[in-house]
């Protein structure tokens, strides 16, 4: 596969809850080893549309691509769902995500938590898996941690734990939903290290922040969402130095 293969491809996204219309038509590419931040303010669809590409949620219209093959749909608007289980699976096992609140299992340890999806998803040989989870916790800075649980941990650890669980399962991309957003701000920066090795490293991800710092820090392209479209995106350079429409002025004064 070249390196400017699309990963991921949403293409003309709609989604409404209800009557609700949140998506009005996004368009989102990110090829491989693209990081793409996705900024706006509360409510305007950021964490939707992540949760549209990996199909945690449908959407009534657009597609939605992975490594170029598009998502099969049956029925349409609000009866349309994904037809084919198997390629749910595939797209969600590539398209590995990390939440605000870690989302760790509380009654497993750090390094069952990392095992549990290779193992019982993935159905990969568990020795295979503990290798692997152990290095990737050592990879973000908690290997001491593997036999203790969750609320042993402080949040900054429990945001690592949660990247290494992602990372255990060798997807093609990674998907933040404000991974910083629970953390104070001493704890933020740990985390925030963590990503930015991520992101030099190569990887495809898809991050939603209201860190601007980090998404500066971090992106190639930055996507400004207002109220479920697209009011202004470009390398973080343009963004971030010479906004050109008056809401993403706004936004960024306000924020920044
Ligand atoms: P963001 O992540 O940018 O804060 P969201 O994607 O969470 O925004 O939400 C976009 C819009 O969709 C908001 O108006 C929100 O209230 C609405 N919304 C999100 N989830 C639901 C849901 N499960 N049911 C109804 N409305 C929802
Ligand atoms: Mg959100």
């Amino acid at each position: 596969m070249a390196d400017t293969d699309p990963v991921i491809e949403i293409r003309d996204l709609h989604k409404a809850y209800g009557a609700l219309e949140v998506i009005k038509g996004v368009d989102i590419v990110a090829r491989r080893g693209d990081v793409v931040s996705l900024i706006g303010s509360s409510g305007s669809g950021k964490s939707t549309i992540l949760r549209c590409a990996n199909l945690l949620e449908d959407s009534q219209q657009g597609d939605i691509l992975f490594k170029g093959e598009p998502v099969k749909w049956r029925g349409t608007g609000h009866g349309r769902h994904p037809a084919d289980p198997a390629q749910v699976l595939r797209i969600r096992t590539n398209l590995s995500m990390v939440f605000q609140q870690f989302n760790l299992w509380a009654h497993m340890t750090i390094l069952q938590n990392v095992m549990e999806a290779p193992v019982t998803v993935l159905g990969r040989p568990r020795a295979e898996v503990e290798k692997a989870a152990r290095a990737y916790l050592d990879k973000v800075g908690i290997a001491d941690k593997a036999d203790a649980f969750p609320a042993q941990l402080s949040g900054g650890q429990q945001q690592r734990a949660a990247i290494a669980r992602a990372l255990a399962m060798e997807p093609e991309a990674l998907l933040f939903d404000e991974p910083t957003s629970a953390l104070d701000p001493e704890l933020e920066q740990e985390v925030v290290k963590v990503i930015k090795a991520l992101a030099e490293e190569g990887r495809t991800m898809l991050v939603v922040t209201h860190d601007m710092r980090m998404a500066a820090d971090i992106s190639n392209h930055v996507v400004f969402l207002h109220e479920g479209r697209i009011e202004e995106q470009g390398p973080p350079d343009s963004i971030f130095g010479s906004p050109q429409t008056e809401r993403l002025k706004g936004f960024l004064s306000a924020t920044l």
